[in-house]
């Protein structure tokens, strides 16, 4: 069968083989070729060395210890702006569980394709002679649909433990099942996990949770005991049951509300959100002896906290982080449209920012719907979504009040400093619950009566409303800690 190649890729392979080289397709090109699937990078493997590419290839760019020389292409496309040509390779010894002592050159495609992961990545495509070159079987693996390591899975995955998270991450993007042996290897040799860097982790783990079967993928990694290296703070929520109105235990609550924000193909951060919002529920739960149940108070505020630590292990991007945990954080917004109020629907935006209502309610679809209730019926959600588009229209920061900084500093008849932000932020209080109070001359009338009191009363006033500050946060996690002699 001949496969459709991107002219990009095609000149590639033409110019290497018209400079006297082999040129092979290899790796996951070849293998979502065979399996019909559109390509996420096209990588190239030769017998010349790095530097006959570079001769052939003037422009290209060569910066790593591996071989592997990149040539630049004028596409639009992302997947084709870079193609990326290896020299075959052999991997003499692994010590370190991480990757090879040295690199060698090889002049043999075959030493090339016996260094792969698994037998479906171990397939050669010469697109000339539209020949297949396939000595591990890799296409009988990929019409079974089976995961299986090159070789020794035991060996494979102590050369290099990130392989087992790779078998994982495929089989969820693939829809792909991991074959016994290769699995029973992984629960062999999952400690040796804890070699591998975070970011390494973190970059698998993100393409299992962006795929569309995380839960699935999810449960191997608990059940072979991978999770206690990427999020060990999840494995609390085994066996940790809630009251009448949940199903399930804390954990399988948190992957059905992953799968369903899969499900939905919600944004990344609500994917991440949704897999972490309960993570505070363990560290919370109390009993209540009257009602014959477990409580959760504080939980989200626990969780935030949690989720900070656990996204700044695996060294997440800031951005990333910070809206996260603002979703952890608020995801218990109370948003029966039959019982709220619009004050409390603005303090719902101020907290978690206008920009990611929409990420916020995407969580709560996602909480209910992992908890194994129906959905919310259309009707509440529109008239809960009628309020917000509402509340949008009142000021919800200090910048939309209509008295600035320098008036108050002028009020004080000080310069700039804490009591400014704390006027600002008590006014900001009251427009909240009342947006004709946004006028000049309230504002500043007000304003003149806050510049009287006392910096600690003041203090109080502005932080009352001021977006919940760590501070508080800590003193809530620290009450609850005394409160049940634990911490
Ligand atoms: P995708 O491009 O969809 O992420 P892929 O299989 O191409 O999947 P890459 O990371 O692009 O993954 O790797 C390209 C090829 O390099 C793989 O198909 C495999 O043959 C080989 N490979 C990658 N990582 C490893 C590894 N840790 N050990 C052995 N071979 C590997
Ligand atoms: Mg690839």
């Amino acid at each position: 069968m001949k496969y459709s190649i991107p002219k990009e890729v095609l000149d590639v392979v033409t110019q290497l083989e018209d400079g006297g080289f082999e040129a092979y397709l290899v790796g996951g090109c070849t293998r979502d070729l065979i399996l019909n699937k559109t390509p996420k990078d096209w990588d190239v493997t030769t017998n010349a060395t790095p530097e006959e590419i570079q001769a052939v290839f003037p422009d290209s760019f060569y910066e790593n210890s591996y071989g592997t020389v990149g040539v630049k292409t004028n596409s639009d496309d992302p997947t084709l702006a870079v193609i990326e040509i290896t020299p075959y390779r052999t991997e003499s010894t692994y010590s370190n569980a991480r990757h090879p002592d040295s690199v060698t050159f090889s002049t043999s495609l075959d030493d090339d394709l016996k260094r792969r992961d698994f037998t479906m990545n171990a397939i050669a495509y010469n697109v000339a002679k539209n020949k297949i070159v396939d000595p591990y079987n890799g296409q009988d693996a990929i019409r079974l649909k089976k995961i299986t390591t090159v070789g020794s899975p035991s060996k494979r995955f102590s050369e290099d433990a990130l392989r087992m998270l790779r078998a994982v991450r495929l089989s969820s993007e693939l829809g792909f099942t991991i074959d016994s042996a290769t699995s029973l290897a992984i629960a062999e040799n999952a400690p040796l996990l804890e070699k591998i860097s975070k970011e390494r982790i973190r970059d698998e783990f993100n393409r299992i949770i962006s795929s569309q079967n995380p839960m699935q993928a999810l449960f191997f990694i608990q059940r072979f005991e991978l999770l206690s290296y990427i999020i060990p703070e999840l494995e609390e929520g085994i066996g940790c049951m809630q009251n009448q109105a949940h199903s399930f235990d804390v954990f399988e609550h948190l992957m059905r509300s992953l799968q369903h924000a899969a499900d939905k193909d919600y944004s990344f951060e609500v994917r991440l959100a949704a897999l972490l919002h309960d993570i505070g529920k363990p560290a919370s739960k109390r009993m209540d002896y009257k009602k014959n149940e477990p409580t959760f108070h504080g939980h989200e505020v626990i969780g935030a906290k949690m989720t900070k630590r656990i996204l700044e292990r695996l060294k997440y991007p800031k951005d990333i982080s910070a809206t996260v945990i603002s979703l952890v954080r608020w995801h218990m917004f109370f948003s029966d449209p039959d019982k709220i109020t619009l004050s409390a629907v603005r303090r719902m935006i101020r907290n978690v920012g206008e920009e990611h209502i929409q990420e916020l309610l995407d969580l709560r679809t996602c909480d209910r719907i992992g908890t194994g209730r129906p959905k919310e019926q259309p009707f509440r959600f529109r008239k809960y979504k009628a309020m917000v588009d509402e509340a949008l229209r009142d000021p919800i920061s200090v910048a939309m009040l209509k008295i600035n900084g320098r008036e108050i500093i002028e009020i004080l008849g000080t310069g700039p400093g804490p009591r400014v932000g704390w006027i600002l932020h008590a006014l900001l209080e009251e427009v909240l619950d009342d947006p004709l109070k946004n006028t000049e001359e309230y504002l500043h009338k007000k304003a003149t009566e806050l510049a009287k009191l006392s910096d600690a009363a003041l203090r109080l006033k502005g932080e009352q409303g001021k977006e919940k500050m760590e501070e508080e946060d800590d003193k809530q996690i620290q009450a609850l800690q005394k409160k049940h002699h634990v911490g």
